[in-house]
């Protein structure tokens, strides 16, 4: 970023930032963090820094009008603009930091910072590197080692096949897991930057070795029957659901799935509120044991205590004892495909600052589980072509409130998502709001927390300790879809139906939250509407939602979130639907199948990854691979390694 620009952007983040944020090192991450955007982003940012430069040299007062009225105006990319410095400035604000240098926020708002003991890390995965040139052989190349790719691996290295993983993230041991949003940068895909073209939805996903479970909540459900016989219904898969259950139960003991055994207060508000109306809520299955967490709250940015039963713990293992290798930092950049059968797959793994190696790795099979928003890119970059690739994106869009309390909450504390409610569920058909809560850290409250100055922010951001964070989270009906590019560019937004679904979840949010103590509670919308405990009955439960109605959901006039994307290589039995057949071969092809979130053909409704395993454990059988452990085949004598010899 050239002087001027990094001088505005230095100004805007002195007018956003709270007086003890410290500037010079939020300054140091924001320039890596514009300098690594795409180059269609990037020249986007450029141009808000540009239009902002002049009123960014007037008065801090002014200066601060401006910023805000560009959060509310008519004008859809001056909200993005607003949208994109708010959330990357503030996030920096309260989450960077290193070891040994705490970020001095914190202190403010009492937020305790990374936990200093470590668990025992009884699994290290070896790496593997390669060298320029190097041609590998193997049985079965899989892209991704997340929920889907992880388990397609494990399924077909359990078979005897030759497996080689090839992850494009970093590969972290629970040792090395800092405990610190900053690291996110490390672990999240797009140093968590990632979101829909106009920002409307901020995005979460994981990438890293294990993908998304390495980084996630660890809520597990399966699919529920109804949503599941209509997907059977969907890709006209009548089958489905029964061929789906084994690889449940498989999947149920060996991520160890058990209810939690004490809620934290963050879960507790839901429960509570859920009691006191008479309506539903639960506890649900998680793959950590149910002891895990308490006084922790970290899983989101990896589990320091090697307990979650993340792929790279309870699957990738297979690989590696079954003499495969995992290649991290080592981003598929295409398969190489003649005819209709896929020969290997061209790979560029970062091994140093100056030293990117390519190589190829030959296989018979080649399994594309890159998640929802890359594996259709990657059969694109391959010459893959069909109608329905890149469509279908769903992203459960999530909408939250901020219930303030008279007493501590720290809600980034304890086991984070161990309970739920469908309280507001199934409102039209299969279609309505789970709520649930998320365990909000600092980086990611003061980016969702709406700014109307320096003092209103922080003065939201010193409540955080009484503060409960309860979401609801749509199963949307409406979906977008994803640029075949090389931005890969996320086109989606809130629909009206779906809209409408997540303001009454706002409203359930709210009720639950009420009746679980909250004496005060913020919505997240850019002018935020704060509704008081006292004034909470039905009169104002039917003019809030008509206030609601009134904003609407119109992209960045509230923030809303995914960490849930699902659909684009649709499973389906026409061809002219969907991307992969009905056992997930890429229609057309003899040897690539998808194995990943990518597969689902509507949304799932429930925290997608207990699905998404089963579905890519499910695919991964019917073309070799196997849920028991049989003994390995010699690698010689697999057909990849004679053909690749040739
Ligand atoms: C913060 C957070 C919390 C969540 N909480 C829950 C929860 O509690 N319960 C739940 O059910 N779900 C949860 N999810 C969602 C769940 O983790 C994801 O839906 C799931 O991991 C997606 O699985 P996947 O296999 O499709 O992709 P991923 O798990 O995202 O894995 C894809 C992997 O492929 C890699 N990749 C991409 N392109 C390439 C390439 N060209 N070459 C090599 N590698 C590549 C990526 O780096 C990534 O690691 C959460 C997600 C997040 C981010």
């Amino acid at each position: 970023m050239d002087a001027r620009r990094l001088a505005t952007l230095r100004t805007i983040a002195e007018t956003f930032a709270p007086p003890d944020a410290r500037i010079d090192r939020l300054m140091f991450y924001a320039e890596q963090a514009v300098d690594g955007l795409s180059p269609g982003r990037n020249a986007e940012f450029n141009q808000l820094l540009d239009l902002l430069a002049l009123p960014m040299r007037l008065g801090e007062g002014i200066r601060a009008k401006i910023l805000h009225l560009l959060a509310d105006s008519p004008v859809a990319k001056l909200r993005t603009g607003f949208a994109t410095l708010k959330r990357l400035l503030l996030f920096l604000a309260y989450a960077e930091s290193e070891p040994g240098s705490d970020n001095p926020t914190w202190a403010r708002i009492g937020y305790p910072g990374p936990r200093g003991d470590r668990g025992a890390d009884d699994v290290s995965l070896p790496y593997a590197t390669g060298n320029s040139g190097d041609r590998i052989a193997a049985d079965v190349v899989v892209i991704g080692s997340g929920a889907g790719g992880g388990v397609a691996a494990s399924s077909f290295a359990r078979a005897g096949k030759s497996v080689v993983v090839l992850e494009a993230g970093l590969a972290f041991d629970a040792r090395s897991m800092g405990q610190r949003e900053i690291g996110m940068r490390d672990t999240y895909l797009d140093s968590g930057l990632t979101a829909s073209d106009d920002l409307g939805v901020a995005i979460l996903a994981g990438a890293t070795v294990g993908g998304g479970t390495t980084v996630n909540w660890c809520t597990s459900f399966r699919l529920p029957d109804r949503i599941a016989s209509e997907w059977a219904s969907e890709a006209d898969l009548p089958n489905l659901p029964g061929e789906l259950a084994p690889h449940y139960a498989h999947l149920e003991k060996e991520l160890r799935l058990a209810p939690v055994a004490k809620h934290n207060a963050n879960n507790a508000v839901l429960i509570d509120g859920a009691k006191a109306l008479g309506v539903h809520a639960d506890a649900q299955p998680r793959n950590a044991p149910p002891d895990c967490g308490d006084g922790c709250g970290y899983c989101g940015m990896g589990c320091a205590y090697a307990k979650k039963r993340s792929t790279a713990r309870a699957f990738l293992p297979d690989v590696a004892a079954t003499g495969g290798a995992i290649y991290a930092r080592a981003r598929a950049v295409k398969i190489n495909i003649e005819g209709t059968r896929a020969k290997s797959v061209s790979v560029e793994q970062t091994v140093g600052p100056n030293d990117v190696r390519q190589f190829e790795v030959a296989a018979n099979l080649v399994v594309v589980a890159g998640g929802s928003l890359r594996s259709p890119g990657i059969l694109a970059r391959s010459g893959v072509s069909c109608p329905a690739l890149g469509q279908r994106l769903f992203v459960h869009p999530v909408s939250a409130i901020f219930p303030e309390f008279d007493r501590e909450i720290d809600a980034f504390i304890g086991p984070m998502q161990s309970a739920y409610s469908d309280a507001y569920n199934y409102r039209s058909g299969n279609y309505g709001v789970k709520i649930e809560v998320a365990p909000v850290h600092p980086g990611l409250a003061a980016n969702a927390i709406p700014w109307e100055s320096r003092e209103k922010h922080a003065a939201a951001m010193n409540a955080l300790r009484r503060s409960a964070v309860v979401i609801a989270l749509a199963r949307d009906r409406d979906p977008g879809y994803i640029e075949l590019d090389n931005e890969a560019q996320i086109r989606y937004h809130v629909s009206p139906f779906d809209g409408e679904n997540l303001l009454e979840g706002i409203l359930g949010a709210m009720d639950l939250a009420f009746a679980g103590g909250a004496v005060r509670i913020s919505t997240l919308h850019n002018k935020p509407i704060f509704v008081e405990r006292a004034q909470w009955n039905k009169a104002r439960r039917d003019e809030l939602g008509e206030q609601l109605r009134k904003i609407g959901i119109a992209s960045n006039r509230q923030i809303f979130f995914s960490a849930h994307q699902m659909g684009t290589c649709s499973l389906g039995s026409d061809a002219n639907m969907s991307v992969v057949d009905p056992t997930g071969k890429v229609w057309g092809y003899d040897n690539i199948i998808v194995a990943d979130a990518s597969l689902f053909p509507m949304a799932s409704g429930v925290n997608p990854m207990l699905t998404i395993m089963a579905m890519a454990g499910r695919v991964a059988e019917q073309h070799g691979g196997t849920l028991e452990r049989r003994e390995p085949q010699a690698p010689e004598a697999t057909e990849a390694v004679a053909e690749a010899a040739n």
